[in-house]
């Protein structure tokens, strides 16, 4: 009687282990992965300029390009910028490339805002490239491409891509 219990056991032992190896392919439901990780030496030296609420890029040697946020290598030309060369300061003052309407949160597509926001695609004046960030105090029925944008601040700047908290109409 009890070497056939013991039978039965293993069998249901190596039954577990094939439903073991299933491959689950959906999984519902959010992962939340903290981490940090350095941006290197060129982004680094460009939000340590944002604790002083100061924007810079840097400037192709061969194209004369305007790179906001800055870059190791022109893509155009296929040359390296020298990092310690070719730092441009700029305005806290752009264009409005383009933009979207999302009512939902920009690091949350789970659950939706009341309201919904306006990210925006900024050329920076004297520049060449865009960075994306908020639009504030603004409808969306009253955003349009080409209108002039300003950078707001945070109060305490700490130098980091949430200095800036977005641009407002000028
Ligand atoms: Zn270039």
């Amino acid at each position: 009687m009890l070497i056939i219990l013991f039978v039965i056991i293993i069998k249901k032992k190596s039954e577990i282990k094939m439903s073991e190896n299933k491959v689950i392919v959906a999984n519902k439901g959010l992962v939340r992965a903290d981490f940090n990780f350095w941006v290197g030496q060129y982004m680094d030296r460009f939000y340590d300029n944002f604790e002083k609420k100061k924007l810079i890029g840097n400037k192709c040697q061969k194209c004369g390009d305007v790179f906001v946020p800055p870059r190791k290598i022109c893509g155009k030309c296929n040359i390296v910028i020298p990092l310690e060369e070719n730092w441009v300061d700029l305005p806290d003052t752009g264009i409005l490339k383009n933009y979207t309407i999302t009512p939902y949160r920009v690091n949350d597509r789970t659950s939706r805002k009341a309201k919904p926001q306006v990210l925006g695609m900024v050329q920076i004046d004297g520049s060449n490239t865009a960075i994306i960030y908020r639009l504030l105090n603004i409808k969306p029925e009253e955003v349009k491409t080409g209108m002039k944008v300003k950078i707001e601040w945070s109060e305490k700047p700490k130098g980091d891509p949430s200095d800036i908290k977005g641009f407002v109409k000028m």
